[in-house]
């Protein structure tokens, strides 16, 4: 059987990263991926917006990393040629009533490390962005935007440079806890193929536990159970007359209905908060309505039929609906038992921006 020092289970934004943090640090390592590409799966349909860090609950991995993170990637950016843009964003105030929430907004991010977000009234509000409508905002400066595929390429540049290799259409089917390692079972089934890794990272977005439930050796207890939360995009078909991002007080179920840019400019709104059994991504048109009714309330000017239906991503969630939102999940050794097994749950939003904090955090659960 071939042996190599690490394995890192799926090619994603979180997977590559964690495959060039190892690799650099001088391991021998695999990449392993399902699909004929990478970063083909949540990777690929996310909203590409670098976050400030704003919402998170203070002391949550989700806090730490983005805020680290956040900033890690825009140097990376800076020193690798990823596109990105520092736009910034306004959480508007639709009415008065909103008014407190907005001072609620800013302590909070105070608590998680984001120190320089600023209310800004009406009057200058519309100095920023004349189409929208509201009675105060407040602005997060270092939001931003990022071309996400271009960010992947960099990662597996560097990880390749380091001696990593990504291996396509390589699923891996299930794996054994040995002494010293694991046995891998990879490929189609009936037609797999053995290998055997002294350190396995599971890093397989939607797929991770199922995939960790496949692993003989770890006991059933450390995997959670897999809730998919479907967001769905509507794009603006005509130009967008926003030059930064704009969202809503958010609400019980989600930050609510906002619209990002890319990085040409176009936008678009959402994602929503729509349950579903199992991944699946076609976007009903019928949502349309829901999301002329909240965009209208910062933007009345949104015309009628300006909005088609995008596409949609899933958010990984350990946590079902109406419970309290879940933090990132890092399973390492210290956690299960298993040496140099890391199982990573939960990776949603913000799991792009902090995607080097990420990687880090796992290459130090390994050196733990
Ligand atoms: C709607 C939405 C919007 C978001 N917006 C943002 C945002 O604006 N900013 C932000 O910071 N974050 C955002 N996120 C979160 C971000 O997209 C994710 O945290 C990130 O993409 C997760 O990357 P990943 O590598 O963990 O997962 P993925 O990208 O899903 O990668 C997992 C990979 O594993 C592969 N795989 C699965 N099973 C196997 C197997 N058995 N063998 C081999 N390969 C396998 C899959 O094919 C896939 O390529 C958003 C998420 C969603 C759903």
């Amino acid at each position: 059987m071939d042996r190599v020092d690490t394995v890192v289970v799926g090619a994603g934004v979180v997977g590559l990263a964690i495959a060039r943090a190892l690799a650099r640090a001088g391991h021998e390592v695999v990449i392993l991926e399902s699909e004929a590409h990478f970063g083909s799966g949540t990777s690929a349909r996310n909203s590409e917006v670098i976050h400030a860090g704003i919402y998170y609950e203070e002391g949550s991995l989700k806090a730490e990393l983005c805020v680290a993170g956040r900033e890690l990637l825009y140097r990376y950016c800076e020193e690798h040629g990823v596109r990105h843009r520092r736009c910034g964003k306004l959480i508007v105030a639709a009415d008065d009533t909103q008014i407190p929430a907005l001072e609620k907004i800013r302590k909070r991010a105070i608590a998680a490390g984001v120190h320089d977000l600023h209310l800004v009234d009406a009057e200058a509000a519309r100095a920023m962005e004349p189409a929208l409508q509201c009675v105060a905002a407040m602005r997060s400066p270092s939001t931003g935007i990022i071309d996400s595929h271009g960010l992947m390429l960099a990662y597996l540049g560097d990880a390749e440079d380091a001696g990593a290799m990504l291996a396509k259409l390589s699923p891996l089917r299930r794996a054994r806890v040995v002494t010293g390692g694991f046995h891998l079972e990879i490929g189609p089934e009936g037609a797999t193929t053995e290998l055997a890794c002294r350190q396995l990272i599971n890093s397989a977005g939607l797929d991770a536990p199922d995939l960790a439930r496949r692993i003989e050796g770890l006991a059933a207890e450390h995997v959670p159970k897999a809730w998919y939360a479907k967001g769905n995009y509507f794009t603006l078909s005509g130009r967008c007359p926003f030059s930064q991002l704009i969202y809503p007080i958010p609400n019980e179920a989600g930050l609510g209905v906002h619209l990002t840019l890319d990085l040409a400019g176009q936008g678009k709104f959402g994602p929503d908060v729509e349950w579903v059994e199992r991944p699946e991504y076609e976007v009903n048109p019928r949502r349309a309505d829901g999301f002329y009714e909240e965009i209208r309330r910062y933007w009345p000017g949104l015309p009628d039929g300006a909005l088609q239906p995008g596409y949609a991503g899933i958010r990984p969630k350990v946590v079902g609906p109406g419970q309290a939102a879940a933090d990132f999940v890092f399973s390492g050794p210290q956690t299960h038992g298993v040496a140099g097994l890391v199982n990573l749950f939960g990776i949603e939003s913000p799991g792009l921006t902090s995607s080097l904090a990420i990687a880090e955090r796992v290459r130090a659960l390994l050196v733990d």
